[in-house]
């Protein structure tokens, strides 16, 4: 993999997260006072501001909700990718989660469309969650 891919930080509260990744685990924070899970990782639920939370493991599976179709490299490392798509999925268990769409043309993706996550090692630390179209069901 090219060096000057830009990559995520990863940081106290998003570790569990990237180190579930790296075991190919989706896991997004969870309230243990009103249940649902939620995205962007924070320190409080942001449906009910419990700070009691666990990690709990997603399906990874869900729907595109919004979409991006990139075609300008705002970083080197994406010059030779272009057009690319950047999706917007809303998980079966209702976070939003943001990450680049492969295994289909970027013209071929729609609203509703159903994803799954796949994860692609890029470093020793860093796994990237992306999606892709279910292929049946
Ligand atoms: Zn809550």
């Amino acid at each position: 993999m090219s060096n000057d891919r830009p990559l995520p930080i990863i940081t106290n509260d998003n570790r569990p997260f990237w180190a579930a990744a790296r075991e190919h685990r989706l896991v997004l924070p969870a309230c243990l006072d009103c249940g649902k899970p939620f995205f962007p990782i924070g320190p409080v639920c942001p449906f009910c501001f419990s700070a009691h939370l666990e990690w709990r493991r997603m399906a990874g599976r869900g729907t595109v909700s919004s979409f991006v179709i990139y075609h300008q490299a705002f970083f080197a490392w994406f010059k030779d990718k272009l057009p690319y798509a950047v999706a917007q999925v809303e998980l079966e268990e209702g976070p939003r989660l943001n990450g680049n769409v492969l295994g289909v043309s970027p013209s071929a993706l729609a609203i509703g469309m159903r994803m799954e996550v796949v994860f692609e090692d890029v470093t020793s630390e860093v796994t990237l969650p992306q999606f892709r179209p279910v292929v049946a069901g």
